[in-house]
């Protein structure tokens, strides 16, 4: 195993717990270390944008009420509840995600 793989691993392993104590579906927290980084905040993707979650293909349909009972069900009890950003943070992220996403694509 090459140094950079167990580092990579680690942190794995660590979203894998965060995704779990925060409440997120089993189904996200595997999207979200499956997709690379910069395409796991596609806008069209993620309605969730700036709270950490984000949905996967099968979740991104459902209302965004119900995502956020499923998640505050499943939450560590010693968590605020979980809840949509504003509007204005979506907002700032995206303009985020837009300057990394150019920067890739200048990169290859
Ligand atoms: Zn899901």
């Amino acid at each position: 195993m090459t140094h950079r793989t167990s580092i990579t691993l680690s942190l794995a392993k660590q979203w894998l717990r965060f995704g779990i104590k925060f409440g997120y579906p089993d189904c996200c927290i595997k999207y979200f270390l499956e997709v690379e980084l910069v395409d796991r905040y596609d806008p069209k993707l993620n309605m969730f944008l700036g709270s950490g979650y984000i949905p996967c293909n099968a979740c991104k349909d459902v209302a965004m009420d119900e995502q956020e009972d499923r998640i505050n069900k499943r939450r560590d009890l010693g968590l605020e509840p979980f809840k949509r950003p504003s509007e204005s943070l979506r907002l700032r992220m995206l303009s985020h995600v837009r300057l990394r996403k150019n920067l890739k694509k200048q990169r290859s």
